[in-house]
């Protein structure tokens, strides 16, 4: 059984929690492809080299969720050699036997076009800075421009920018709960997921 859903939308969303939750519901593998260009950004040198190089060593590290590890991806991320050399690894992965939940700013659109749910999952950049503010502390003012710089760099750029998709269900979750908005995300997965 092959079965792909496709999980976009910009930063601190609730793209995981949504995606972790629908790979265990469903029994699908999950894959967190912010984590690839996240791991090129931190291991520094020449970014193409890296992402032709990259191993599950690196996506091990215990640093790669930092605010800086999300700015050093989104940077080498606008790079389409970097872009190139991590599509082989996930259009394998989302069309692996046993069903996928991939997360990330392209799946819908250019990684798995042929997905059959895609999802994009938004909120307001005031709402995901409060989120990830949450998570990291700091100044929160500073986490919303660290936000707003991203999504403007993933949005911008040429190879890949972040959009919905045509055919995606947009799922807002400004003023949704954890578990309202995995709800959403499972009643769309349950109306097309007809396992044999
Ligand atoms: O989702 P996450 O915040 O971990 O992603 C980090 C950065 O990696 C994003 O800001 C984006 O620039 C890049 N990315 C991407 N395409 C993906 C996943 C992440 O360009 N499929």
């Amino acid at each position: 059984m092959i079965f792909t859903v496709a999980i976009d939308g910009p930063a601190a969303a609730g793209k995981g929690t949504i995606s972790r939750a629908v790979a265990a519901r469903f029994g699908f593998r999950h894959l967190d492809t912010g984590l690839l260009y996240r791991a090129v950004g931190a291991k520094g040198g020449d970014p193409v080299a890296a992402a032709r190089a990259l191993t599950a060593e690196d996506l091990a590290r215990d640093d790669l969720r930092t605010l800086e590890a999300g700015q050093a991806a989104s940077r080498v991320a606008a790079i389409p050699e970097v872009r190139e050399a991590l599509v082989a690894f996930q259009r394998r992965f989302a069309r692996s036997e046993g069903g996928a939940v991939l997360d990330g700013r392209d799946i819908g659109t250019v990684i798995c076009p042929e997905a059959e749910v895609k999802l994009y999952v938004t909120a307001s950049p005031e709402v995901r800075a409060h989120r990830r503010w949450l998570e990291v502390g700091g100044d929160e003012a500073q986490v919303l421009a660290e936000v707003l710089e991203r999504d403007a760099r993933d949005m911008g750029r040429a190879d890949a920018p972040l959009r919905a998709a045509d055919d995606a269900v947009v799922i807002d979750t400004t003023a949704l709960g954890i578990d309202e908005a995995v709800e959403a995300a499972c009643a769309v997965v349950r109306a097309r997921f007809r396992p044999e």
